[in-house]
């Protein structure tokens, strides 16, 4: 089964597409005037014979010019053309093409800067002629490798190609130049729907049995399209049109391959084509023949950038016009740089947005697209609830514009948080995550919401410590003893983790004795001993105590001593009338000092220090003050005293004193 595979980028380019429409325009809102291109518009007598018919004349020089419309075709022309056309009153319709025109402008900038200029192409190719005509100093034109080793020039040197040039022919004679002289500019200047067209005939032309080249057989860039496809294939037939092709010649061949110059109208492809199809019984029409669709205004449309510039991208949407796409309706940011963001090749979906620009095209969105993918992927976002990343682009009226990628929302102020947030303008640039909870495509009303997503949360970690509060609440019971860690330590207390729930121990049930400061006896992730004295499971309060663990010192003191006792203790603390002394730990027993001693004591100091152990006799308990009377010296038993009588008695006193001192010196 033979297959005719038809090259994308094959016939009219944009800059001829857009040439041959000027034309058509002119002619048609100015009938009854002259109008006239300056040259055959392009290379293709077909095309030329249909201008015609318009009463499009051809001239090939300003002097034919006598009034009315003149049309400089997509080669361009030399600068002093247009003085010559303007100083005659002829009306200019510039169809030159725009790759052309930055050719001359480059042309024109560094000959002012002194450069020498090179061009390479074809000498005698128009479009060659034009541009040499932009420079203020000599150009050169060269086409070979041979021309750029013998070339001598001043420096420095600007280089620009000839748009059809092939590329690796280009860049062969810059090498030598290069070589040769270290100060070069060098422009590749070959446009790049030529190169894009160069490349597919060249892969085309390695899978075809036979090659189909359509276009003038005085076009250059058509011309070398052959070329390149005789280097890989073996029949290579180059027609004009349908009327010369002879379809006997494919003579068998599976595969032909089809490709078109840029000055061949898409009708002449098809022509050529439906007449290879009907010379073939079976044929398998490449998809890329579904030519010449119906297009209306609202359809989408597949197509792949055909060429662009710095306001427009140019489309082939397979159709009898090529697409346009204005830059604003092709980038949101207008700063964009269409060339350097787009290239020739990138496939694009718009929408058909009007039918004809006024030169033919057919005008198209992507924008429009875009805007529809985004709101259906808005809306299945805002159905499945999905959470979103988004940036607060804006401060406005009420809440903030959050930038969500498919589209700006609008978030309200309270839709930001759980609480009022004062200062909206300090949220600028903040990264948020939220979710859309009402969208309305008609009115473009988008609300965001983050505190939707903070209430979930909220709820959740709520549920989670229910969860875990009332697990923890079923494993405890009042009078049970646990072993937690402290929370929290506060001037009234201290709380413990009970795994789900808090304990709180009051300060006055940390320990029997006094305590000021919580915080002078524990901190927080101490691990503790602890009773549950209650448990209120409504209000889910657990009372514990630490003192409660041991028995209350009192309690120990009155089932250990009893009025008469003796033992031994710590003295806690001095005072002026006697000295505290620990009698069980927790309670104190108070020596007076008159009980310290059996002898006159001036001070407590002078017989007791704080911190020392001493032996006690406890003389009194109070039960119900709690207080405890101890004595020292009844320990010992009272020395005896005789009465005082007169001077002699005193004598006789005094020698009885020496006389026990005596005794307790031989006692010991
Ligand atoms: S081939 Fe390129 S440079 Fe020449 S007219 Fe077409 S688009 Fe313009």
């Amino acid at each position: 089964m033979r297959k005719i595979i038809v090259a994308e980028s094959a016939g009219f380019c944009f800059g001829v597409q857009r040439a041959v429409d000027l034309a058509r325009k002119c002619a048609t809102e100015n009938r009854g005037e002259k109008v006239c291109t300056l040259g055959e518009l392009i290379h293709n007598p077909g095309v030329v014979e249909s201008l015609k018919a318009l009463g499009i004349g051809v001239i090939n020089s300003v002097d034919e010019a006598q009034s009315g419309f003149v049309i400089i075709r997509s080669h361009g022309v030399k600068k002093e053309i247009y003085e010559q056309f303007e100083q005659k009153g002829i009306k200019i319709i510039d169809a030159t093409c725009p790759y052309v025109k930055s050719i001359h402008k480059k042309v024109e900038k560094y000959s002012e800067k002194g450069y020498t200029l090179i061009i390479v192409g074809d000498d005698q190719h128009p479009e060659v002629k034009g541009i040499a005509g932009w420079s203020k100093n000599e150009v050169y034109i060269i086409n070979s490798v041979e021309q750029a080793m013998s070339l001598e020039v001043n420096q420095p040197i600007c280089i620009v190609a000839q748009t059809t040039s092939i590329k690796s022919h280009f860049d062969a004679i810059c090498d030598v130049i290069k070589g040769k002289y270290p100060d070069v500019l060098i422009f590749d200047t070959i446009c790049s729907a030529t190169s894009l067209r160069q490349a597919e005939a060249e892969r085309l032309s390695k899978q075809a049995d036979v090659m189909v080249v359509i276009g003038g057989l005085e076009s250059s860039n058509t011309i070398k399209l052959a070329q390149i496809c005789r280097r890989n294939c073996k029949t290579v037939i180059h027609t004009e049109s349908a009327d010369s092709f002879d379809e006997y010649k494919l003579n068998g061949a599976e595969k032909v391959g089809v490709t078109a110059g840029a000055s061949t109208p898409r009708q002449n492809i098809t022509e050529v084509v439906h007449k290879m199809e009907n010379s073939m019984e079976n044929a398998n029409l490449d998809k890329s023949l579904e030519d010449f669709k119906r297009l209306k205004v609202g359809d989408i449309v597949k197509s792949k950038v055909i060429a662009v510039n710095e306001e427009e991208v140019y489309v082939d949407i397979s159709y009898k016009s090529d697409g346009i796409i204005k830059k604003a309706d092709f980038v949101q940011d207008l700063y964009t740089d269409l060339p350097t963001s787009v290239a020739i090749g990138d496939e694009v979906e718009a929408m058909v947005t009007d039918m004809n620009d006024g030169v033919g095209n057919v005008v198209l969105s992507k924008l429009k697209v875009d805007e529809l993918a985004s709101i259906k992927e808005i809306q299945q976002k805002y159905e499945t609830g999905e959470t979103l990343k988004g940036k607060i682009a804006k401060v406005v009226k009420g809440g903030l514009i959050v930038d969500i990628g498919l589209a700006n929302a609008f978030m309200p102020a309270r839709q930001y948080a759980l609480r009022y947030v004062e200062d909206l303008n300090a949220l600028l640039g903040k990264e948020v995550e939220g979710r859309i909870i009402e969208f309305d495509k008609d009115k473009n009303k988008i609300i965001f919401s983050r505190r939707v997503i903070l209430q979930e949360q909220l709820d959740a970690r709520r549920a989670a410590e229910a969860a875990k509060r009332e697990a923890a609440l079923s494993v405890i019971e009042e009078g049970m003893v646990v072993e937690a860690p402290i929370k929290n330590v506060t001037n009234f207390g201290v709380f413990l983790d009970l795994g789900g729930v808090d304990g709180f121990v009051h300060v006055s049930d940390l320990a029997w004795r006094r305590v000021n400061k919580p915080e002078d006896l524990y901190k927080a992730g101490d691990v503790v001993n602890a009773k549950i004295v209650s448990i209120d499971k409504e209000t889910n309060k657990v009372k514990c105590t630490i003192k409660g663990l041991t028995e209350e010192p009192w309690v120990v003191f009155t089932k250990t001593f009893k009025e008469g006792d003796t033992g031994e203790g710590t003295v806690k603390s001095i005072t002026k009338f006697g000295a505290f002394v620990e009698v069980v730990p927790g309670v104190e027993g108070l020596v007076h000092i008159s009980n310290l001693s059996h002898e006159k004591v001036e001070s407590v100091e002078s017989v007791l220090k704080a911190g020392q152990l001493t032996k006690f006799k406890i003389m009194t308990i109070d039960n119900e003050k709690r207080k405890i009377g101890l004595s020292i010296k009844d320990l010992t038993e009272a020395p005896k005293r005789k009465p005082i009588q007169n001077k002699l008695y005193y004598k006789e006193e005094s020698n009885s004193s020496m006389e026990d001192a005596f005794k307790k010196y031989l006692d010991k």
